[in-house]
């Protein structure tokens, strides 16, 4: 019986994993270095399930992921250990992804030999790792390297989290919900620092976040998702100033105070008006929205909305039937 509850958490998790796969639909990103791109949702909207394809953490049953134009459709072979050294993940509890049995510099020195980046001597490999602190601002170094991590707060944690990816020399970093966890007060400081280290290091960075006012303050690229698919997407300043989803519009309207440039909201995931998104295992037909959209026209329920371009800003788009030129025509 002692063993009992852990095994049936690994089965839901199992399961759950399962059906998300199975859920996120026709999601096409391209990340590109020195940007960065938010996938905005709700929790539930399959956005988690995005960032961990592409970090190969889940198996995927159609579709392809490129890395510099090649395929990883083999899980195996040297285009899918370049990619996997190439694109890291950073996690939203920074507690969970670090292990409270070893030191930071066992987390470290581990992520500098698995991609081979530790040097050839052990001062090389000291170096190295004093670098790394520096990077995410920790130091001086040696006041950090032998603590475990509960000796360090949750924005030092979460640092320590980002360093130990920067210790596979990445392309991408792929953050998911990276400051949510985190104290408001100090979730503006992770979000520069990586953004500094976007500038630093040319990297590519996929922010997945519930806060569409901290997409705005902090990424290039934003798209929305909602019950597993793609709705509106464009540069931030034109999907967060003028959102042409029915959804965008109401994520806007129900953040704290959509304007602010320099706050990260501490609005709840769930803390949502106007209804529930649905399971992603049993999507509504049509526009997933539909039940909850105060725009819905009957086509909606039938038929599900193709992306189209908006407005007068290039690479703005929804994919919504209100803006089908026959639908304005009418
Ligand atoms: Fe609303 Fe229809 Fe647009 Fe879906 S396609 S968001 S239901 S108007
Ligand atoms: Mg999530």
């Amino acid at each position: 019986t002692k063993h009992f509850p852990v095994r049936r958490r690994l089965r839901d998790l199992f399961s759950n994993r399962h059906d998300a796969v199975h859920a996120v639909d026709d999601v096409h990103l391209t990340l590109r270095r020195g940007q960065v791109v938010a996938l905005v949702g709700e929790s539930g909207s399959g956005k988690s399930t995005v960032a961990r394809l592409l970090a190969q953490l889940y198996p995927r049953t159609g579709g392809d992921i490129r890395l510099h134009g090649q395929s990883t459709k083999v899980k195996s072979g040297s285009a899918f250990r370049a990619y996997c050294a190439r694109v890291q993940m950073i996690f939203q509890d920074p507690f969970a992804s670090l292990n409270p049995v070893h030191t930071i510099r066992y987390h470290l020195t581990r992520a500098l030999k698995i991609h081979g980046n530790a040097g050839k001597t052990d001062a090389d490999l000291e170096k190295a790792l004093h670098e790394l602190l520096q990077r995410v601002s920790l130091t001086p170094p040696e006041r950090y390297l032998d603590k475990f991590p509960h000796e360090l707060s949750g924005g030092q944690r979460q640092r320590v989290a980002i360093a130990r990816a920067l210790g596979a020399e990445p392309e991408a970093l792929l953050a998911d919900e990276p400051v949510s966890m985190l104290d408001v007060s100090i979730r503006l400081g992770i979000l520069n620092l990586l953004r500094d280290l976007k500038e630093r290091f040319n990297l590519a960075i996929l922010y997945i976040t519930h806060d569409i006012a901290s997409a705005r303050y902090f990424a290039d690229q934003t798209m929305v998702m909602y019950a597993g698919r793609m709705v509106e997407g464009g540069d931030s300043e034109t999907v967060t100033q003028s959102p042409a989803h029915p959804y965008t519009r109401l994520l806007i309207d129900s953040a704290p105070d959509p304007d602010r440039l320099t706050g990260v909201s501490d609005v709840e995931d769930e803390d949502r008006g106007n209804g529930e998104p649905p399971s992603l295992i049993h999507p509504p037909a049509g526009c997933r929205f539909h039940p909850r959209c105060p725009m819905a026209m009957p086509r909606c329920s039938a038929e599900t909305p193709v992306p189209l371009e908006i407005g007068d800003v290039p690479g703005h788009w929804a994919a919504c039937w209100l803006y089908d030129s026959s639908e304005v025509a009418k």
